[in-house]
């Protein structure tokens, strides 16, 4: 029987899972158990769908729990959550009561587990608070921060620092978006999975169906944006940029993906603005798509020649790292997490405007044996650096590393 491990040695390598097995080793008899708010939906559940699974193929004894909350204690998290990535809004006095009463509801369904458990991961602020509810805690708890917390609201973040100072160690997904914490915070970037939907190898046929689809013309050079209609994507720009390039490339097709914005006024707008600007150049396809189209959005990103990801500003942009995936170059805006992933001439280029992303785009259409050599480099870095492997053996490193305290050197067998 092919086990999960089998199948990611086949993507990376067997050195990668032999690694991970020896980080695992000294774990072996440990418990973890990984807390989040939601078991569907959003980048975290799809992270410890697979990161939970594998670290038990590992022999870790590794649980997911979800915490439950009334509409109340959602709208809450959902306000402290914009107001980490910076929204100026206070939550009121009433609100942070009742979050914290929710916790308090959680924890004591959950103490028995979490406070005997070896290693405890809180994802995210919903449920932070539980750890003043589990005064009896055996192991180390960390929190784990998936959002820009580089410039939070500072009353929301005082409220939240309260208890996330209590914990072992805090992760971040960039060094920018670390805070000032009393305990050790450790950098650990997203990741995707090479076997999802979203990423996973197609057939020739399932693309050329999807071209056909959108009645995208074959052997025609084509870039892509996929993204939410939200103006950090900066979908004008892109726009501005293939009407820039489109004078050197006259066939050049662009396609903007993105999902329905019908419950997102701002989405619509930005989406209004989008058609407004596309006018009626038959070679702009703006395709509205369903929230569970990874399959799609994998065809469309191997269908492209270079996939663009213009934001203004972006916390990590998942969709670079898909896209390099799959052999794309990626002309990238130049901020927060796409600087992490796109490296100029490498594996694509950085720009900060439309001239800037046509000039590149209209490189890479002469250079067409340079696309291809960064296409592949693209491929090798997504590889080493972002694939859901490493985020697991950065995991486990963790662990082994706050097991043995303050130790400068750690040997494994
Ligand atoms: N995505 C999607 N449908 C869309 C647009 C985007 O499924 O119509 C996916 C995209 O493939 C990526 C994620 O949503 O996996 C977006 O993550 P990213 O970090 O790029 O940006 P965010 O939307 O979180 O700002």
């Amino acid at each position: 029987m092919t086990t999960m491990l089998d199948s990611y040695a086949a993507v990376t390598s067997k050195d990668v899972i032999r690694h991970l097995q020896q980080l695992a080793e000294p774990l072996k008899d440990k418990t973890v158990v990984h807390v989040n708010s939601t078991r569907f939906g959003g980048g975290v559940a799809e992270i410890l769908d697979k990161l939970v699974p594998l670290s038990r193929e590992l022999g870790i004894d590794t649980r997911w729990e979800v915490i439950t909350g009334d509409s109340e204690f959602y709208q809450c998290t959902k306000s402290m959550h914009n107001a980490i990535q910076g929204n100026r809004i206070a939550i009121s006095d009433k609100l942070l009561a009742h979050f914290q009463e929710v916790n308090e509801q959680n924890a004591n369904q959950l103490r028995a587990i979490l406070e005997e458990a070896d290693f405890v991961f809180i994802h995210d602020p919903q449920p932070v608070a539980l750890l003043k509810y589990c005064s009896n805690r055996k192991g180390k708890w960390i929190w784990r921060c998936h959002i820009d917390a580089s410039h939070p609201h500072r009353g929301t973040w005082r409220f939240i620092h309260r208890f996330v100072r209590e914990y072992d160690a805090s992760i971040f997904s960039l060094p920018q978006f670390v805070q000032m914490l009393p305990h050790p915070a450790y950098i650990i970037p997203p990741s995707i999975d090479p076997l999802s939907d979203k990423n996973i190898d197609l057939t020739q046929n399932e693309i050329e169906e999807v071209r056909m689809r959108f009645g995208i013309e074959s052997d025609t050079p084509m870039i892509a944006q996929i993204s939410r209609f939200d103006r950090f994507k900066d979908p004008l720009g892109v726009i501005e940029a293939y009407k820039l390039a489109k004078q050197f490339i006259p066939t050049l097709q662009l396609v903007l993906a993105g999902g329905e914005a019908t419950d997102d006024p701002e989405g619509e707008a930005v989406l209004n603005e989008v058609r407004f600007a596309a006018g009626d150049d038959p070679n702009i396809k703006i395709l509205l798509l369903p929230p569970d189209a990874h399959r799609t959005i994998n065809a469309l990103q191997r269908l492209a020649d270079i996939v663009v990801q213009k934001s203004t500003k972006e916390g990590f942009g998942l969709t670079v790292t898909e896209a390099l995936w799959k052999g794309k170059p990626v002309i990238g805006g130049d901020t927060g997490g796409i600087r992490l992933q796109v490296i100029n001439f490498h594996t694509g280029f950085l720009v900060n405007t439309p001239e800037g992303a046509a000039l590149r785009i209209r490189y890479l259409f002469k250079q067409t044996q340079k696309m291809q050599e960064m296409g592949a480099k693209a491929k090798d870095f997504v590889r080493e650096n972002f694939l859901l492997t490493r985020q697991l053996r950065e995991h486990l490193t963790l662990m082994v590393s706050l097991q043995h305290g303050g130790v400068d050197r750690i040997e494994l067998s």
